[in-house]
């Protein structure tokens, strides 16, 4: 397998991994959306609500904020030695006080772990008008995207295969060129040649706008452009350490069942 990354940010990668299968791009696929544990809120105590906002519309808010955390420092909820039942090593508390008029922020919440914190601290939660208030207690646990969207790490995770483009007889017209919605070809010395394969999105009109027929667009099978971005819980640099190593465990986990029949 190679890997040539194209992108990467601290919230989005892009890469071209060869040598593997379709079922392998999808694992990976699936495994950054649904397999990678992060912190969300779970349950939220609301001590005062006099928002416009009703307290189901206001837990709801809190649970889709993205928070950031050392991951390594939380179980998740049913392998913990507390068996689930709730503690310092399977859930965190933060809390929300504020009075109107102000628009409250995802960075108004205090966490009892410094180390736990909205990802980003400028997703607007509620407006608050003259007198009204909001004092809740949220309760953060790990969990997956599998369980809840609120727990997906990854989003826009996706890939296609790699395009080939492949040029014949050509006279060097220049209509392919034309209809070419990414710019992918140009005219070089009377004869057309594709630049920036990656960008292609295979939609083949330059293969109906040539006269002679000389265009070819064809995908390679065994090697994919992925990309993915994050929500901010973790960096896309962690997301795909985690969700490949997502993919190996339960690999693992099936060799050994296997191993014992
Ligand atoms: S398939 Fe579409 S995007 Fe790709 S080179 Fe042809 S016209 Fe351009
Ligand atoms: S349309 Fe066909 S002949 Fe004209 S430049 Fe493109 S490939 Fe060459
Ligand atoms: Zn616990």
């Amino acid at each position: 397998m190679d890997i040539d990354i194209i992108e990467l940010s601290e919230r989005k990668a892009r890469f071209v991994l060869s040598g593997i299968s379709a079922s392998f791009a999808n694992a990976l696929r699936r495994s950054v959306l649904a397999e990678v544990p992060v912190l969300a809120i779970d349950e939220v105590n609301i001590y005062e609500n006099t928002s416009v906002l009703f307290d189901e519309q206001l837990s709801l808010r809190l649970g889709m904020i993205p928070l950031k955390a050392d991951l390594k420092s939380y179980n998740l909820p049913g392998e913990c030695t507390c068996s689930g039942a709730g503690c310092s090593s399977c859930q965190v508390s933060l809390t929300l006080s504020a009075e109107g008029p102000k628009v409250v922020y995802s960075g108004d919440m205090v966490s009892t772990d410094p180390q736990v914190a909205p990802a980003d601290p400028t997703i607007p939660i509620v407006e608050l008008k003259e007198k009204h208030k909001v004092v809740v207690e949220a309760i953060a646990k790990l969990g997956t995207g599998r369980n809840h969207s609120k727990w997906q790490a990854g989003v826009a995770s996706g890939y296609k295969n790699m395009p080939i483009v492949t040029i014949g007889d050509c006279d060097g017209c220049g209509k392919c060129v034309e209809v070419c919605p990414r710019d992918i070809l140009v005219v070089n010395g009377n004869k057309a040649k594709a630049k920036d394969l990656i960008e292609c999105s295979m939609c083949r009109l330059c293969e109906k706008s040539c006269d002679m027929a000389s265009i070819k667009v064809t995908s390679d099978p065994e090697s994919f452009v992925m990309m993915f971005e994050t929500t901010g819980a973790l960096t896309a640099t962690e997301l795909a350490i985690e969700a490949a190593g997502s993919i190996k465990k339960r690999a693992e986990q099936l060799g050994e069942i296997l191993n014992t029949l």
